[in-house]
């Protein structure tokens, strides 16, 4: 058994290394505090933005993961994203295998049949993107994909391809584009099959 060591009342060394520790503590305490506060403050005394969504768009950060963006003529079907999706929510199917055309920098070889997303299952975590050797499957910038069933949940990306886009278009931009200016430019841009930006449109606090 080992005899626990505690400080004799009558060793000076051992209080006043006790003393300091203890003032150590109140000051690295306090320094905690301001630094946190230093922070809120900041916040407290600057311009307070509010946003009227959706009649004002919003602003998203560089690396803002929303519904996926997918380029099907890229896609060589090689099952990586499928792979690394820890919620196993990515549907691939194709006839027979796929490469990319050096020349094109499409995808040739057998149809890809099936490139589905279930979106009841995602969680945004964006581990497709990174393994995928063509950079085909990217984070959108749609946040709202309502639906009113669980199997419109379950995107066809391949389905979608056919018409042209990269990424569904929800239910919300369909109903406000005729009245949103913002949600028109937003419309046509998925109608037009274009990648989402990835530069930051945040506004200056
Ligand atoms: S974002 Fe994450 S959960 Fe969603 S499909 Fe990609 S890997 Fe799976
Ligand atoms: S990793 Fe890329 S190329 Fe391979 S199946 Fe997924 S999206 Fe297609």
């Amino acid at each position: 058994m080992i005899a626990k060591q505690t400080a004799s009342p009558n060793d000076p060394v051992a209080a006043a290394s006790a003393a300091e520790g203890y003032f150590r503590n109140i000051y690295l305490t306090l320094k905690s505090i301001a630094i946190g506060m230093k922070i809120t403050l900041r916040y407290c005394f600057s311009r307070s933005i509010t946003i009227h969504y959706p009649f004002e768009r919003l602003a998203f950060s560089p690396r803002y993961r929303g519904i996926h963006e997918f380029e099907a003529d890229k896609c060589i079907a090689c099952d990586q994203c499928a792979k690394a999706c820890p919620v196993d929510c990515i549907y691939i199917d194709k006839s027979a295998p796929r490469k990319i055309d050096k020349a094109s920098g499409k995808a040739v070889g057998g149809e890809l049949l099936r490139y589905a997303i279930d979106y009841q299952k995602c969680m945004f975590c964006a581990l497709c993107t990174e393994p995928c050797p063509t950079t085909c499957i990217h984070m959108g910038k749609n946040h709202d994909l309502s639906a009113y069933s669980r199997q419109d949940m379950i995107v066809e990306f391949t389905q979608l391809d056919r018409k042209g886009l990269r990424t569904p278009i929800p239910l919300w931009v369909e109903r406000n584009a005729g009245s949103i200016p913002w949600v028109k430019a937003e419309k046509e841009r998925l109608e037009r099959g274009e990648l989402a930006t990835t530069e930051a449109d945040i506004p200056a606090l």
